[in-house]
């Protein structure tokens, strides 16, 4: 339950911790607002699942990971229900299961503007805000293959990351007028100026002298991050492996035990993400949004080693259409794609200088102006 401040006006951020990228976005929304309207606006974040949903849902955050280890199951539930009037019937079937949590979820958080960086929540808080006055902008944090979720055309506003995001929204009957370019919302410790490569090299304590290559998949450390790791330590390449296992304990205390052949850094979940890109020269990651947005900002060059079927295949296909990064989804094609980069460095520079042309550091500022504006505030 949230208190509110009559004073500001105040914007409901709904979200959820399934995988890192919905959590990640509202953050860096939320900082936005606050560089660009300090003090001026109240916010909240609400995580719809853990929160508000009746059981099995709110057990969502912790079903997720699980189930996206099951990439035929995931495709399936994605692609049965990946379609305008597939959409409307999975919505009008859950409306009686899922409703009392809706109206307990909007009568509880009085609010100038909900935001809803989750597929899932529009439809409903939509039905549930049927008649009130109370608007709700949609920021739809998948790239390319964006799901019929995502858009209801009762939103006020649609705020997309890509054209093929945008295409996608009025093929679902959301209207040219309601529907924005703007790109993902990234943190802005990525988008402003860092520290140089060997300053952060040497607060890390990594190396300084090799390639320093990053394996990431995602918030929770999917895909098979541990048999990639293992190929590239088996492969003996020089360079030094960084491996982020995000909120998967399991796996980093099972890469800890290893022997490796290779200068190795292993960590958990990190909250410091922009660094741990800015000292690397190779990012081999699962096909996420975030991950590859940030990436672009920070121009590192992209392996994308997995991804979850469905709302990362348009991830895949975007990376690749704009020579931004290679697909290799086995390890032996990982191992192969970091020897080609090695031996070819003004091709990893080429892909580098892709990945900042592509790069849209401003997106979550102007969504932060979006967002002011929802609730009569805009920049003097
Ligand atoms: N992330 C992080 N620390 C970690 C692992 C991931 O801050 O240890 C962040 C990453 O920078 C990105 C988000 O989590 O912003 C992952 O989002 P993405 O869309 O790439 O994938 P998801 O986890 O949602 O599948």
């Amino acid at each position: 339950m949230i208190h509110y401040q009559p004073e500001l006006p105040h914007i409901i951020f709904l979200f959820s911790d399934t995988g890192g990228g919905h959590r990640s976005a509202a953050e860096a929304i939320i900082e936005a607002v606050n560089l660009e309207f300090p003090d001026q606006i109240h916010m909240e974040m609400v995580d719809i699942f853990k929160e508000y949903a009746p059981p099995p849902l709110n057990r969502a955050p912790e079903i997720y990971p699980p189930l996206s280890r099951m990439p035929s199951v995931w495709q399936f539930g994605y692609r049965a229900s990946d379609g305008h009037r597939r959409a409307k019937a999975i919505n009008d079937a859950w409306w009686p299961y899922v409703s009392r949590s809706i109206w307990r979820l909007v009568n509880e958080n009085p609010c100038d503007l909900f935001v809803s960086v989750h597929p899932l929540v529009n439809t409903p808080v939509l039905h549930a805000l049927e008649h009130r006055s109370q608007p709700l902008i949609t920021v739809v944090t998948d790239l390319v293959s964006t799901h019929a979720f995502w858009y209801d055309p009762r939103a006020t506003k649609v705020v997309v990351p890509t054209a093929a995001a945008r295409d996608r929204g009025l093929e679902m009957g959301v209207s040219p007028d309601q529907i924005e370019v703007v790109g993902l919302p990234v943190a802005d410790r990525f988008c402003v100026p860092g520290g140089n490569k060997t300053e952060i090299r040497d607060k890390l304590g990594w190396m300084q002298d090799t390639p320093t290559v990053l394996l990431v998949g995602g918030g929770e450390g999917m895909g098979p991050l541990e048999q990639t790791a293992m190929a590239i330590n088996e492969a003996s390449l020089p360079i030094s492996l960084v491996i982020i296992t995000g909120r998967n304990r399991r796996l980093k205390a099972k890469l800890e035990r290893q022997t490796w052949n290779v200068p190795v850094y292993i960590y958990g979940f990190v909250r410091d993400m922009p660094d741990f890109m800015r000292a690397s020269d190779i990012l081999v990651t699962k096909a996420g949004p975030g991950t590859i947005c940030e990436a672009f900002i920070a121009g590192l060059p992209l392996i994308l080693y997995s991804k979850m079927p469905g709302q990362e295949d348009g991830n895949v296909s975007y990376v690749l259409d704009e020579n931004a990064g290679v697909w290799a989804p086995s390890p032996n094609k990982v191992v192969r794609t970091i020897k080609d980069w090695l031996e070819n460095p003004k091709k990893r520079q080429q892909i580098s200088d892709t990945c900042l042309h592509l790069a849209r550091p401003e997106a979550s500022r102007q969504i932060a102006r979006i967002l002011a504006a929802g609730v009569g505030i805009h920049k003097k």
